[in-house]
């Protein structure tokens, strides 16, 4: 089969022929109907992700079939259409025993340690398993684990209340055009920043207010926003901090440039009473709860476009144009 293998550190990527996976005891085979791009693709092939494997085949967002199902894999059969979290949990330790499997120790990442989705045939393990709904679309479920999943959990993570006001930086952006989305659906309301004009026009439909600009924090103040998604980082985090009224949280999801820092002033957090809360990840109750909001039809996935394998330069081209919105797909 066709795959994009990473070769080595800084080494690239190649799209090459690859042995079909045959599955392990615990392990599925999954036809691969959409993966997704990701910025971080392009922070793993920067080398800032330690523990990847070499060579590794790249991709970490996937929605397919089972086409074949190993040795003592229960619960899943042949045809099922399923997709899986970021990571294979071990499944047994006390944080997979309580449903934050996110912390498992032995957690392995796929495009990591195993092999990633940017191929027409994948394995996935049994513990990253989530079966999708049928009113959920290919593109509705792809998203669901590291966009549309991950931002619930965030929402989560910082307690929002129904009515609450939630900020939404780099708006425009794959994630951040969804994380309005699961804001809204869970009842908040909603601001959208983002730094370009052309894009206010479209973010009205999916947020109450929309701000254009860099300096966003004086305008964001005239209401008390109560969580800030912050999907970009250093560019806007300054800013962030600032739109937040007492007792704000900020999830903080982005990170553009990671070789940057951050001067915290500790008086700031502690008298506006304010939460940081790095954030990455999902787990299992997470997607499933993201899926059923989604076969509900509060969440439409918006795709910026779809690629083949051999067309995934274009794929990443496409990634990083500033016009261009919403989540980038990759087709086998
Ligand atoms: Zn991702
Ligand atoms: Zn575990």
């Amino acid at each position: 089969m066709k795959a994009v293998v990473v070769k080595g550190k800084r080494e690239g990527y190649e799209v090459r022929d690859v042995d079909d996976p045959k599955p392990a005891p615990g392990e599925v085979t999954i036809k691969v109907n959409r993966a997704a791009l990701c910025y971080r693709d392009l922070l793993q092939l920067q080398g800032f992700y330690p523990r990847m494997k070499y060579p590794v085949i790249l991709g970490h967002e996937v929605v397919g079939e089972i086409v074949e199902v190993g040795e003592g894999v229960v619960g899943f059969s042949p045809g099922d259409r399923v997709t899986s979290l970021l990571y294979a949990p071990d499944g047994t330790c006390n944080y997979c025993r309580k449903g934050e499997e996110a912390y498992c120790h032995s957690r392995q990442g796929y495009s990591e340690e195993l092999d990633g989705f940017f191929a027409e045939l994948a394995k996935v393990k049994v513990t990253s398993l989530v079966k999708v709904p049928k009113g959920v679309s290919d593109e509705g479920a792809v998203i669901v684990p590291c966009v549309t999943g991950m931002i619930y959990r965030g929402l989560r993570k910082a307690k929002l209340e129904r009515g609450e006001t939630v900020l939404v930086t780099g708006a425009s952006g794959g994630v951040g055009i969804h994380a309005l989305q699961v804001a809204k659906a869970l009842g908040a309301r909603v601001i959208a920043v983002t730094t370009s004009e052309s894009k206010a026009t479209l973010l009205k439909k999916y947020a109450d207010t929309v701000i254009v600009g860099k300096q966003f924090s004086e305008e964001a103040k005239k209401e008390d926003v109560n969580v800030v998604i912050d999907t970009v980082g250093t560019p806007t985090f300054d800013e962030s901090l600032k739109s937040l009224w007492m007792g704000g949280r900020i999830v903080q999801i982005g990170n553009v440039d990671p070789s940057q820092s951050y001067t915290l002033k500790l008086g700031y957090v502690i008298l506006k009473d304010i939460s940081v809360i790095g954030h990455a990840s999902a787990t299992r109750r997470d997607l499933e709860e993201t899926l059923k909001i989604t076969s509900e039809g509060k969440i439409t996935p918006v795709i910026a476009g779809t690629v083949s394998l051999e067309e995934i330069d274009k794929g990443y081209e496409m990634l990083r144009d500033k016009n261009k919105v919403g989540k980038v797909l990759l087709k086998p």
